[in-house]
């Protein structure tokens, strides 16, 4: 290492969303000297919150704590004083979800035999929880099935990409768990914690060069000089290439990049007046509707809320995740038309405001989470792999079993922070 040479800092770490605070926390506690480098005006990343208007607590992007009882930020909230909804944990479970078909609630037997079609496909699952060789996740679900749009639709949304372009090696590798809600907002909860990092805001990192024995990292007006640097962008950052790197990063990282591409998962947020839901109006939906145009049946999946302010969460997954942030506004008719069906006409008067994500559009992360391709699920490994004790990777892409979530970043985050302490004190 140059020793002549002046330092900005021992660490830079490119972007301030949970992978890059948790790394910043913990070079912190190890009195590591760190810039974050965040190209937003905001910290978080994808824990976003709306605009004021409609209400900071209605997160963008990521709201459930899953696997809450494990979840690090679960422990972070309590330490925080911010409360947690415990109690509907297992809000997305088939006994608690309410089903509806053409407005009217699944008969039992439905449920019932929805379920035993969700059981096989965990068990045509569970066989790809060991094994190398892979396929697609929609291989797991039966076509022929009646269930299968429903399974399949959820998959899409859980994968933000439809279920037959996913590995489902990768998806078994994921736990379930109880899934914890902030009221509040998870990305309030993510700007409370993330006081005190030493960052750098609306500064897209442009270029880094790594040939060298330190790293230089260029900005548009700026260049900063540091020991290592830990870059904590999405997959759609990287490979869009809105980050030069000279030399260029290696064959293996640059396949890995685009053998985990992003998903796109969009979500509706409709808040109503006062008084509108009754208690039990509260929860998880899937609603199989008919359509007008043809299109046979819509699958609508949403969820109604009463605490903060009375608001329905519509997700939408895939190709209708596109459509949505390209077509918004079809996609508050068809929502509008539902609700009133619903709830009947009467409702659209207590409609407050509604407002869409844009996450595939988003500059800062160009889609909402990584999947991989099948047979590319061990390429997580490969993108999380350091480069010559100097360049460092981190974020919900570089991590198997947690990726694509919240908790997935912070120990993604945690882990390269270790890392980068180490091999300094090499
Ligand atoms: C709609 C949606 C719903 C979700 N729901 C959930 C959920 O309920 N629960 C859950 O656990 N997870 C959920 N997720 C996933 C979760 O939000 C992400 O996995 C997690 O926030 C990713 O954090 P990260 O630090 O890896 O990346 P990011 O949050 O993307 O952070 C990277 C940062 O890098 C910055 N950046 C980009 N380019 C540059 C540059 N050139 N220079 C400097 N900075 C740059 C970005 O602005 C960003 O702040 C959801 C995501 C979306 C989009």
């Amino acid at each position: 290492m140059s020793n002549n040479k002046i330092f900005n800092c021992e660490v830079i770490i490119v972007g301030a969303g949970i992978a890059g605070i948790s790394a910043a926390k913990i070079l912190d506690k190890n009195n590591i000297s760190n810039i974050v480098i965040e190209a937003n005006n905001q910290l978080g990343g994808r824990a976003k919150k709306a605009k004021k208007s409609f209400g900071s607590w209605f997160d963008l992007g990521c709201s459930y704590l899953h696997e809450g009882e494990i979840n690090p930020l679960t422990s972070i909230a309590e330490s925080l004083k911010v409360p947690i909804n415990y109690e509907n944990g297992d809000i997305f479970s088939i006994e608690k979800t309410k089903y509806l078909r053409r407005n009217k609630p699944f008969l039992s037997k439905n449920n019932h035999l929805l379920k035993k079609s969700h059981d096989k496909f965990l068990k045509n699952l569970n066989f790809y929880k060991y094994k190398v060789e892979d396929s697609s996740l929609s291989s797991c679900l039966n076509i022929c099935d009646p269930y299968y749009p429903i399974l399949f639709d959820y998959l899409t949304g859980l994968n933000g990409i439809e279920a037959n372009l996913v590995s489902a090696v990768d998806f078994a590798s994921v736990n379930d768990g109880k899934d914890f809600i902030i009221e509040s907002g998870l990305a309030n909860l993510i700007d409370k914690w993330a006081k005190g990092i030493n960052s750098i805001l609306n500064t897209p990192v442009t270029q880094i060069n790594w040939e060298k024995d330190y790293i230089e990292i260029y900005t548009q007006s700026k260049k900063y000089i540091c020991k290592s640097v830990l870059l904590t962008v999405s997959n759609g950052i990287l490979q869009n290439e809105d980050i030069t790197f000279i030399p260029q990063l290696p064959n293996y990282k640059i396949q890995a990049i685009h053998n985990l591409p992003m998903g796109i998962l969009n979500k509706i947020g409709v808040l109503f007046k006062q008084g509108t839901f009754k208690e039990n109006d509260i929860g998880w939906y899937v609603a199989l509707t008919d359509t007008n145009d043809n299109d046979n049946s819509q699958l609508i999946s949403f969820e109604i809320r009463k605490r903060e302010k009375e608001h329905m969460i519509f997700f939408f997954g895939g190709e209708k995740g596109f459509d949505v942030e390209n077509f918004p506004d079809k996609y508050y008719k068809i929502i509008t038309a539902f609700i009133k069906n619903q709830f009947g006409n009467h409702i659209e008067n207590n409609i407050i405001e509604i407002i869409h994500t844009s996450w595939g559009k988003d500059p800062f992360t160009k889609g909402s989470y990584s999947f991989a391709l099948p047979g590319h699920s061990s390429e997580r490994e490969l993108l999380k792999k350091s480069l010559e004790k100097k360049v460092y990777f981190a974020g919900e892409a570089t991590i198997k079993s947690y990726y694509g979530t919240c908790h997935g970043a912070y120990i993604s985050g945690v882990n390269a922070a270790n890392e980068i302490i180490s091999d300094l004190s090499d």
